[in-house]
């Protein structure tokens, strides 16, 4: 009998968490290999941070990476100092630093590896450039950066968030200016700071804010200005985590963006009668969602995208209080600026200073402002076909991978398996993470992505049963 090979691409959390998924299922007659870089093995981008005053979003009790022990991280946590002295009630609901969660997913993975021992488990710390389909023999050919090359049976590409996209602007040669920064998370963005007057984020939600904590952790004592087409104010976690279940019930198929808004619109008006906010009941319909997302038409999705999803984005991603507490104190001190805008042109000046022309939407004229630094914040691109991954640039290139219609990822049945360009599903090449946002649109947060990677495990190995028997017969 063949050994089957599975190769994961990308060991952040999703790719991490499939990877645990088949080494605990003991199957013997399976390869796996993992294929990612070093740098951030075990933690991806999100968890290997350069500052601990960058929380997690979510409260420790919902954060464990195992879908079946939901008290895995709080366990975890409440071993550790000075965790270990705060009741475990309390400590359920606390917003811990991600370099933390970082640490935790290397210690589970080390626990993995020393309980099972996985002999049929290969390491590469390297990215993938491209990937080839063999017909002849139904396999892929995987290269890697070196210009080396192997061969395996099923692919999973877990290579999470991308770069944000550089604005559209007029002058787009700035983008090569060294005071713009295209990746936020880097530590280099917000370093050598002390003497600059002010400094552009462009973008005003959660990547903001931790580029704001970065620089006062740098000691930048001037001005920051964040632009976004919106301007509107993020929110903090306001309420006590009970959850509102009264919506529920009146949420059933078929679903239409004007039946859900006019649902909406009635419980928030109900529940503010008595002092609560919208929050709890934005976030009772995340348990259905990923589902209500998909019957939903294109046409609907598309209503939601133009209207929608910023307001949808600014209820459902909030801020732990005390973070708030900073920004607003930061905004009263005028020490961060928020302007509602639209970005149009980015030039360098003689001054070493930079010319921000944009879109007054308060004032309806365009207007400028001059910084030193320019930081894109405005999250991660989506859209395939201007990837920053050399790796999806070859995939989309060559047809093996393709958007979906809204731009947010790319196509895949509700199993994650990929649709080639020409309409054919693949079931041994798998994606998941947040390259399915476009099929589920929830599928970026640890809650929905372990339950995921655990599919998807289940669903390969069930799947090289029925290869093996073939090959058998
Ligand atoms: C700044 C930030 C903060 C967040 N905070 C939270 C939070 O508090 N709570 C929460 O639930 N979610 C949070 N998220 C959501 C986050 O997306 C998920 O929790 C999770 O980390 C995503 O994991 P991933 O493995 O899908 O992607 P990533 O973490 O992006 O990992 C992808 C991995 O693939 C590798 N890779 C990419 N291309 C290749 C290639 N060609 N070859 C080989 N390897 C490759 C990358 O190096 C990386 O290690 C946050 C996201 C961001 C960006």
């Amino acid at each position: 009998m063949s050994k089957k090979t599975i190769t994961i691409i990308g060991a952040g959390f999703s790719g991490l968490m499939t990877a645990i998924h088949l080494i605990v299922s003991k199957k013997q007659d399976l390869e796996i290999v993992v294929v990612s870089p070093q740098e951030c093995f075990t933690k991806g981008m999100a968890y290997n941070t350069y500052s601990k005053h960058h929380l997690l979003n979510v409260v420790v009790g919902k954060m464990s990476c195992f879908p079946d022990e939901p008290e895995h991280f709080l366990n975890w946590l409440s071993q550790k100092e000075p965790y270990k002295k705060l009741d475990k009630n309390l400590l359920a609901t606390v917003f811990a630093p991600r370099e933390l969660y970082g640490t935790y997913l290397h210690e589970t993975w080390q626990s993995v590896l020393q309980s099972y021992n996985p002999t049929n488990l290969k390491i590469i710390y390297q990215k993938v450039t491209d990937i080839t389909y063999l017909s002849e023999r139904q396999q892929y050919q995987i290269e890697i950066s070196d210009k080396q090359h192997f061969n395996t049976d099923y692919v999973v590409l877990a290579t999470g968030n991308e770069l944000p996209k550089n604005p559209t602007i007029i002058n787009s040669s700035f983008f090569q200016n060294p005071e713009y920064f295209q990746n936020p998370w880097m530590k280099k963005s917000v370093e050598n700071v002390e003497n600059l007057e002010s400094i552009l984020l462009i973008g005003n939600g959660l990547t903001m804010v931790d580029v704001v904590l970065g620089l006062q952790e740098n000691n930048f004592q001037g001005i920051i200005y964040s632009l976004s087409p919106n301007g509107f104010q993020i929110l903090p976690h306001r309420h006590n985590g009970v959850p509102y279940l009264q919506m529920l019930p009146e949420l059933s198929a078929p679903y239409s963006m004007s039946k859900l808004f006019s649902i909406f619109r009635k419980h928030i008006t109900f529940v503010r009668q008595f002092g609560i906010s919208a929050e709890p009941v934005i976030d009772s319909v995340r348990s259905i969602s990923q589902k209500i997302w998909q019957e939903l038409s294109l046409l609907d999705k598309q209503v939601f995208m133009r209207h929608a999803r910023h307001l949808w984005g600014v209820a459902r991603h909030r801020l732990p209080t005390y973070i708030y507490d900073k920004i607003q104190e930061l905004q009263r001190n005028q020490h961060l600026q928020i302007i509602k805008g639209k970005l149009l042109n980015l030039e360098e000046h003689a001054s070493q200073k930079i010319k921000v022309s944009y879109w007054d939407r308060k004032n309806k004229k365009e207007n400028y402002i001059w910084v030193n630094r320019v930081i894109n914040c405005t999250g991660p691109n989506t859209d395939i076909s201007q990837s920053n991954n050399p790796l999806i640039q070859n995939l989309y290139q060559k047809g093996l991978i393709q958007s979906d219609d809204l731009k947010l990822g790319i196509q895949t049945n509700i199993y994650g398996a990929i649709y080639q360009q020409d309409n054919e599903v693949n079931h041994r090449f798998f994606a998941l993470g947040s390259l399915l946002k476009g099929m589920l649109w929830e599928s970026t947060a640890v809650p929905e992505l372990r339950v995921q990677a655990k599919n998807l495990a289940q669903f390969m190995l069930e799947n090289i049963d029925k290869d093996l028997s073939n090959y058998d017969s």
